[in-house]
């Protein structure tokens, strides 16, 4: 589907020949035009936008090989049919979630009535990260869109291949004087941030994050900041540990462990630890066989600069499974480390490669002790068998999300927001929560001039004004 044919690209860094500014002044000027707020655009441009991703499938799966080594399996489950999903469940409820809500009027208003109706905030910015570099430029786009808004999307530059598609395939199925894509790294993305927008929903780390938000503070622009951070992993005793370890491994390793949500660490309760690190091993071999390197199921590190960092942490700990690189393919074996101590560099940052640190704690105190000392995570995720754990691990922590038994999988639940605290972020999307991210919501109070119930507040206050006004308000 090939709508508008007026689409250009909106920034050529090479050239310099069109800015930031330029780019953002023709979006707005198509939003003042009102065009984006009738439901059939916000409908038309999310139809075209999945067509794009079915009818374009074959060129995404390159570029994420070209870029990570992504399986086409794992492009296909993580990138194209989740946003695919999420664009669904958009068109499916969409009317409905911007139908506005009544809300009740107290009685010293009546007859009145009042509602919250959903408008469009006008010209966004989406800056992406490189892991998910198609889902995560384009499941905040289809909020952005479901709301009515124009959108400047950024996709990241360690991700060339992927940002080359997008640049090229998105201007040719939506309506490019709405949707624009700037390509580029530091100097593109701060000319950009110089702008005035009306949303800037960021998807990285946190020292990037507080540029973007500070950035926009010199706007008032409200931010989205989706972070990462370490996930911990709880395991207890009393839990199938051979299926918690298929589940951990399949969460650490997917994508080579360069997920946001992924497991950074295990924190073996008790005596688990010995039997929990042999069956992560068996997961291992299991998933990827005895030499992953020839696995096409097996993922690759995104650039030399990060493949060096993630190998400097291979000796924090006892290898158990895994320990090899490559570094000429920017391979790492998917590894795990027991007898991990706390201040061990893979403890020091987020680990955002396909290592498993695992570290003994003597009981269930110590371990939420041990996260709660730490930054608030994204996801928590705990392997147990005990009610009583799951109540003190919702009630005794806190992160952006809580996983039991299956890590990752709450991302793809559209329902529930997904988004961090602290420093894992602030602000979430997915589903309803996107629209109303990328929306005002604008109070509405409607009341009939007669008869003129307010009478009574109007000065002069004589005695009888006043007990009606100091019983009744
Ligand atoms: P990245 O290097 O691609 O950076 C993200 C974006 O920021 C890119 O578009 C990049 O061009 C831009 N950028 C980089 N430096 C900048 C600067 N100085 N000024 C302005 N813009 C700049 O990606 P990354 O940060 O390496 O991504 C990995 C991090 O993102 C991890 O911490 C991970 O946990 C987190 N993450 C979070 C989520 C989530 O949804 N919460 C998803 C994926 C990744």
């Amino acid at each position: 589907m090939h709508e508008e044919t007026t689409v250009q690209q909106a920034s050529d860094a090479a050239t310099g020949t069109t800015t930031g500014a330029a780019t953002v002044e023709r979006l707005r000027a198509t939003f003042r035009t009102g065009r984006t707020r009738p439901l059939e655009w916000r409908r038309r441009q999310l139809r075209a936008l999945r067509a794009l991703l079915t009818e374009q499938g074959g060129v995404f799966t390159e570029a994420l090989r070209a870029d990570l080594g992504k399986s086409p399996v794992e492009t296909h489950s993580s990138e194209l049919s989740f946003v695919v999903n999420e664009i669904d469940h958009t068109l499916r409820h969409l009317e409905r979630w911007l139908r506005p809500r009544r809300v009740p009027v107290p009685a010293t208003l009546l007859p009145a009535r009042a509602r919250t109706m959903l408008e469009p905030l006008g010209v966004v910015l989406i800056i992406a990260p490189w892991n998910y570099p198609v889902q995560l430029s384009l499941a905040p786009l289809v909020g952005a869109l479901a709301a009515g808004d124009c959108a400047v999307l950024k996709p990241s530059e360690v991700a060339p291949a992927s940002s080359a598609a997008l640049a090229r395939l998105l201007p040719e199925y939506l309506d490019g004087d709405a949707v624009a894509v700037v390509e580029g790294g530091v100097p593109e993305t701060t000319d950009l941030l110089e702008q005035r927008f009306d949303h800037v929903f960021y998807t990285g780390n946190g020292t990037v994050g507080r540029i973007v938000m500070a950035a926009a503070a010199r706007h008032l622009t409200p931010v989205t900041l989706e972070l990462g951070g370490k996930s911990p992993v709880l395991v207890e005793a009393g839990t199938d540990l051979a299926a918690a370890a298929r589940r951990i491994a399949w969460g650490r390793f997917f994508n080579a462990g360069q997920s946001c949500t992924s497991p950074d660490y295990v924190l073996a309760i008790g005596d688990v630890a010995p039997e929990l690190e042999k069956h992560l091993a068996a997961a291992v071999e299991e998933m990827y066989g005895s030499d992953p390197q020839r696995s096409p199921d097996y993922g690759r590190i995104v650039n030399e600069r990060h493949f060096d960092r993630v190998a400097a942490l291979l000796d924090s700990g006892r290898v158990v499974v895994g320990g090899r690189t490559d570094r000429g393919d920017r391979y790492i074996a998917p590894t795990v480390l027991a007898d991990v101590a706390p201040d061990a560099p893979v403890m020091r940052e987020e680990i955002f490669g396909p290592v498993l640190p695992v570290l003994r704690v003597p009981d269930l105190d110590a371990a939420l002790a041990f996260v709660n000392e730490r930054d608030k995570p994204l996801a928590l995720y705990a392997f147990t068998g005990s009610e009583e754990t799951r109540r003190r691990v919702l009630t005794e922590t806190s992160s952006g999300a809580v996983g039991f038994g299956l890590p990752n999988a709450h991302l793809t639940v559209p329902g529930l927001p997904f988004g961090g605290v602290g420093e894992s972020g602030l602000g979430a999307y997915h589903g309803r929560l996107s629209v109303e991210t990328f929306s005002h919501a604008k109070a509405v109070l409607d009341k009939p001039l007669a008869p003129d119930t307010v009478r009574v507040v109007y000065p002069p206050f004589g005695k009888v004004k006043e007990r009606v006004i100091r019983r009744f308000m």
